[in-house]
């Protein structure tokens, strides 16, 4: 089959790889029908995720079940289904503390990140490196998706691939991010990146009635999308100080109810090995996040949802504590939220498709990741076909 395999940090083919095949009785396999690409896939595309050996990448894929272990009782072949980002086994502890995401038996291979204080097994991704249990992931053309009683959603016909797509990841990120942040109606939430997981983020806090919402980004054309899908206010990133003034200026000086982190870890853009961006990550890439600190409220929250690769050793535990912050943050709970929201889509309550800014065929993965990651031809999201 074709698969878009990480070779090194800014090397990724489509490759010609092995079909996966059952392993575990409760295992289906998917003929992928749509797949995308994640900011979260930027972070091993950049070397900020090591990974030793070749991979297929992808996270964010749905499809058609192909064949199905024996053991599994909710899936036949032929059905449609969406797939949630995190494997979980559905019984251990973790997954009956509705915290699925950690589940302790779908990561095998956990080690920690070099010098990082992560020691304890987490819970695995599909296609996020050895260090999420070594998953082979969906940008390809067929996919093995273990626990497929667990995960998969099945979606109705009358919803095209790319209305459903994002439930796999980004619409239950964002909404992780205002849950988090405990939204209930009439709060400023600021959110700062306007990618694909801060746009859903701000479509999230219009869903819960925030009183307002506004999105701060580097780019211009970020800015203008997240008007467009999502009618935020916008604020354009200088630097953090600037930015700050800017919302307490909107808040009555008081900051935001709410701050979320939808940028997380941002190496140069030119750094492809993992040593260098650790020495650019400690000088100072938590700078979005310190904002958020800054700008948000005494008693307000912040949800991080941008992933952060290891450990930093200046965080502003001072403003934290004095502040009296609440900080959330982690991998999304998909499974936790996904069928109301599935169900939202159905009702027409929400759109998803409209930040995707470029379909392209898994073949030209190689371009997809460079637009995606270089931010070039105003390219928002990526949907990849596998069959095209
Ligand atoms: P993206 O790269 O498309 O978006 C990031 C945005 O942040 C870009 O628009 C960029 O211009 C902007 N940005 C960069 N520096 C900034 C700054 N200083 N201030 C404001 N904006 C800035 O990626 P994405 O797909 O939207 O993902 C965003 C983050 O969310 C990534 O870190 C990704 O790993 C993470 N993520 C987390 C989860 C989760 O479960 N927590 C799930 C999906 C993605
Ligand atoms: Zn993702
Ligand atoms: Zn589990």
């Amino acid at each position: 089959m074709k698969a878009a395999v990480i070779h090194a940090p800014g090397k990724i083919t489509c490759d010609n790889t092995e079909d996966p095949g059952i392993k575990d009785a409760t295992d289906v396999i998917l003929k992928v029908t749509a797949t995308a690409i994640c900011g979260s896939d930027l972070h091993i595309y950049s070397g900020g995720f090591p990974q030793p050996k070749p991979m297929i990448l992808g996270h964010e894929f749905m499809g058609i079940v192909e064949e199905v272990g024996k053991d599994v009782k909710n899936l036949k072949k032929g059905d449609r289904v969406v797939v949630p980002f995190p494997i979980a086994c559905g019984s251990c502890f973790f997954c009956n503390s509705d915290l699925p995401v950690h589940c302790e038996n779908s990561n095998h291979e956990h080690y920690g990140p070099e010098g990082g204080l992560i020691d304890q097994k987490g819970g695995g991704l599909f296609g996020y490196t050895d260090l999420y249990g070594g998953y082979d992931g969906g940008q390809a053309q067929f996919v093995r998706v273990p626990y497929a009683d667990i995960g998969p959603r099945k979606v109705p016909d009358s919803l095209t691939d790319e209305q459903v797509l994002f439930l796999t990841d980004i619409f239950p990120t964002g909404y992780s991010g205002v849950d988090w942040a405990e939204v209930k109606g009439g709060e400023t939430v600021v959110i700062f990146g306007a990618g694909p997981v801060g746009i859903m983020a701000a479509k999230s806090a219009w869903l819960r009635n925030a009183g307002r919402v506004i999105i701060v980004d580097t780019l211009q054309y970020r800015l203008k999308k997240a008007v467009a899908a999502a009618n935020c206010e916008t604020i354009l990133w200088t630097d953090a100080e600037e930015v700050v003034e800017k919302i307490r200026a909107k808040t009555q000086g008081r900051g935001a109810d709410v701050c979320i982190d939808a940028v997380g870890f941002e190496p140069d853009r030119n750094i492809v090995d993992r040593a260098k961006a650790l020495i650019n990550f400690e000088k100072g890439s938590i700078k979005v996040l310190e904002a958020c600190m800054s700008a948000v409220r005494r008693g307000g929250i912040v949800s991080v949802l941008g992933v952060y690769p290891t450990f930093y050793d200046n965080f502003p535990v001072g403003q934290f504590f004095d502040k009296g912050i609440t900080l959330r943050g982690g991998q999304a709970v998909v499974h936790k939220h996904i069928d109301k929201l599935l169900q939202y889509v159905i009702d027409g309550k929400i759109v998803l498709d409209d930040i995707i800014t470029h379909r392209l065929p898994l073949t030209e993965v190689a371009y997809a990741y460079d637009i995606f990651k270089n931010k070039k031809e105003d390219c928002v999201k990526v949907v990849l076909d596998p069959w095209a």
